[in-house]
């Protein structure tokens, strides 16, 4: 010990020599010169005493005041000059993968390193990291199953949780397991960082944790509601220009109708709202162009005119339009592309932000367009904290995010544009007022703000637990309601016990609530219980390389690219990838591998291209399978050889029987009738097929039953994708016993049977077999 003593002793040392030199060094002082005109800068010795005297700090700051990048690099520079550099080890943890990687690499760069030196990063599958790495940026769930083998978090000396305002499940779910760890580690330090000013909350939380704010700069931004909109711009709100019908996708057509018809509970308030409200003060047309006004639309002729207006009228600045979601993002972009003005590219510089965008396209945000050409940026919520556009001047808020929530009486996820908090617009504001005096356009008239929730509210109350619940139990943490009635805000009993009702069911759970071996399993794969259990199914079967791609392929998204002005033609390229055997698996299956062995002739973009595929999406998948596949090498539950673990990847009856293994219980069943199919869910009732799925284009199903990964919820229940399968393979495969189509199972039993004794988790398919058992005795 004398001697490791003296081994971290010359490593610190070491550190210290290197951190001074950087700091030096011409552009090391640069670099200080910027660190040191960040607002978090002045609290550095405030911050740092604080976490040297409390075991927890709470610590919230305007965004881009240098919370992320900032405080983490305070902490390992104090370390590193009191050398104890290598003895500390700092783990900060952020929502988003893309922040992890993006903030690791800002900061490797502010200490002139490259990263795996002192900073690194860890995401799940991936990350760089060194034997000096001291300071480790992680997604929350990389820390969370780290918890996992190392329950007290021994060796690590600094936790720092960042963005925790998103109220994110994870993040919620870690502070309760932290809560109780602090008194088993009592030199342990946890810092909680926050944009928005409800610091109070986790503070007491914490029983009183001190809190430091960081008092930022920002220029004032000037708010425009609708009605000041309108007004300045003489623009008329109609009925007709206040439906946004873009494209020729039937049901995106259908759930707008529907939306306008919805009487929802937000959409009477913004009524009753209208009503009271006092329009006085604007001229008589404004209010009748008010009165036109349609809440249930993202409004893309009004943001259209509102960016004219910018254009025309106002100063040089960017402009960042905050939309819902992708789809709203790429309808407007083409909108806006056929525009004299908006679409010319010697006036208008025109990007889009999103999560999942190629980091070529990330680098034009950031830049600064040519002299007399204006950046106007349609993004996502995901700019409102963790993307910071410098020279932005102009906000336009349609006031709205997608955002999933949780339908705990049908079991069933929404995905629906809804209003965003009152903290949320504030927040969309203060990103004009970064660099001077800026402006902020409200799409919606002022007392439909004053009608906003104050935060969003926490993703624990309105996702579900499947994940989580299996990770209460396989960090034993005792009884899974107990626990998460200590959260910050617990979540409603149904969705705790929707949640529980699902693992039995998929059989992670015992009757008791305890893990089963194939529950422990699950826990260890940093996928969804479903999607684990298909690589695990896929593993044992031998038919590892499709089931890789369609696991890959329902982690990433979609690869098939169905472009509004070219549906028909994009169904039909989808089509040939089915051949008519009614699964959107298999057909991803087929479209992955066409290209890869496109890919091998060098001619991989010309077949995406043709066949309607997008080479960003299927490069993700490639990646992810290859990650996929070393997890289960290393977790020991596939052979090292090629050849076996592809023994049956030709079968394509056992593939779709992986399938149903994995999606079970997302299943409906089948009824042909004369002009249509009839779909029915144990929950929902009646179903419908999403007009992207290949099954949708099928006048007949000649199986009994669809197994789905995902239905969404409108203004009736879609499903997306889906699988035909058999009786048999229900029966065998989905956990439940059927009594139709014996015989069909009893043939298929024969190839099968030997796999079943033969496999590691073979008590998991312990009660299958029982019921076979009992099904062939009778
Ligand atoms: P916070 O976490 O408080 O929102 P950050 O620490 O992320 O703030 O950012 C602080 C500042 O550092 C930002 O205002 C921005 O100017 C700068 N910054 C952050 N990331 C980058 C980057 N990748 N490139 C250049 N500057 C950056
Ligand atoms: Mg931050």
């Amino acid at each position: 010990s004398v001697l490791m003593e003296n081994v971290l002793r010359q490593r610190s040392l070491r550190l210290r020599n290197q951190q001074q030199a950087w700091k030096e060094s011409p552009e090391g002082q640069n670099m200080q010169e910027f660190r040191r005109s960040l607002p978090a800068y002045k609290e550095k010795a405030t911050l740092l005493r604080a976490i040297s005297e409390n075991q927890v700090v709470v610590v919230s700051g305007e965004t881009g005041c240098g919370k992320t990048t900032q405080l983490p690099q305070y902490i390992l520079e104090s370390e590193i000059d009191a050398a104890r550099g290598a003895s500390c080890s700092i783990i900060c943890t952020q929502p988003r993968r893309i922040s992890a990687m993006a903030v690791s690499e800002r900061v490797a760069a502010e200490r002139g390193e490259k990263l795996g030196e002192s900073v690194g990063y860890k995401v799940r599958l991936e990350g760089i990291k060194g034997r000096d790495t001291r300071l480790l940026f992680c997604t929350t769930g990389v820390l969370l199953r780290r918890l996992l083998v190392d329950r007290n978090l021994n060796g690590i000396s600094h936790v720092i949780v960042d963005e925790i305002h998103e109220r994110g499940m994870n993040e919620d779910f870690l502070l309760i397991v932290l809560k109780e760890l602090l008194p088993r580690r009592p030199e342990l330090r946890l810092i909680l960082m926050s944009a928005t000013l409800n610091a109070e909350l986790f503070s007491s939380y914490f029983g009183g944790a001190p809190t430091i704010h960081i008092p930022g700069f920002t220029y004032p931004v000037r708010n425009h509601f609708l009605e000041n909109i309108l007004e300045m711009t003489g623009y008329r709100l109609t009925p007709e220009n206040q439906i946004d019908d873009y494209g020729a996708d039937k049901i995106w057509k259908m759930q707008r109708q529907a939306l306008r018809k919805r009487k929802s509970q937000i959409a009477s308030v913004v009524e009753d709202a209208l009503e009271a409200a006092d329009f006085k003060e604007y001229n008589m047309r404004t209010r009748q162009s008010l009165s036109c006004w349609n809440p249930d639309s993202i409004g893309f002729n009004l943001i259209e005119n509102v960016l004219c207006h910018i254009c025309r009228k106002e100063r040089p600045g960017a402009v960042l339009v905050f939309m819902t979601g992708w789809d709203d993002i790429n309808s407007m972009k083409e909108q806006l592309q056929a525009h004299p003005l908006l679409g010319d590219p010697s006036r208008v510089l025109l990007l889009a932000c999103h999560g999942s965008m190629a980091s070529s396209e990330q680098k034009l945000i950031f830049e600064k367009p040519e002299e007399g050409v204006r950046k106007i940026v349609l993004a996502t919520n995901m700019a409102e904290t963790s993307i910071t556009i410098n020279d932005v001047v102009f906000v336009v808020d349609c006031g709205k995010a997608k955002e999933t929530s949780y339908d705990a009486l049908n079991n069933t996820p929404c995905l629906l544009p809804t209003w965003i908090s009152k903290a949320a617009a504030r927040q969309r504001r203060g990103r004009a007022g970064r660099v001077q005096p800026g402006e902020c356009y409200h799409l919606y008239p002022r007392c439909v703000y004053d009608s906003f929730a104050d935060y969003q509210l926490p993703e624990l109350l309105r996702t579900p637990l499947q994940s989580l619940c299996l990770q209460i139990k396989s960090l034993k943490l005792g009884s899974i309601s107990d626990f998460l009635s200590r959260a910050l805000q617990s979540p409603e009993l149904l969705s705790v016990q929707n949640a529980v009702e699902y693992l039995k069911i998929i059989g992670a759970f015992d009757d008791e609530e305890n893990l089963t071996s194939l529950g422990r399993h699950l826990s260890m794969l940093p996928v969804e219980p479903k999607l684990g259990k298909m690589l695990i199914y896929g593993a044992i079967f031998h038919c590892m390389d499709p089931i890789l791609t369609v696991v890959a392929g329902l982690s990433v998204r979609d690869p098939f690219l169905m472009p509004f002005d070219r549906k028909d033609l994009a169904e039909t390229a989808k089509a040939q990838f089915s051949a008519r055997d009614f699964s959107d698996h298999l057909a991803l299956i087929r479209a992955y591998e066409g290209w890869k062995d496109a890919e091998r002739a060098h001619n991989g973009y010309e077949y995406a291209w043709k066949n309607f595929l997008s080479v960003q999406t299927l490069k993700a998948i490639d990646s992810l399978r290859k990650q996929f596949f070393s997890l289960l090498k290393d977790t020991g539950l596939i052979d090292e050889n090629p050849g076996t673990c592809n023994m049956w990847s030709h079968d394509e009856d056992l593939v779709r029987a992986v399938i149903c293994a994995g999606l079970y219980p997302g299943i409906s069943s089948v009824v042909n009738k004369e002009k249509s199919i009839k779909l029915k869910t144990m929950e929902d009732g009646q179903v419908l097929l999403h007009s992207n799925s290949v099954n949708a284009r099928e006048s007949k199903i000649p199986y009994p039953w669809l197994v789905f990964n995902e239905k969404v919820k409108v203004n009736a229940v879609f499903l997306r994708d889906s699988t035909a399968v058999s009786d048999s393979m229900l029966l065998l495969f989905g956990g439940n016993v059927s009594s139709r189509g014996l015989d069909g199972c009893l043939k298929m039993l024969g190839g099968y049977l030997e796999f079943f004794m033969k496999s590691d988790l073979a008590d998991t398919y312990l009660t299958l077999k029982q019921e076979l058992d009992e099904l062939i005795q009778t």
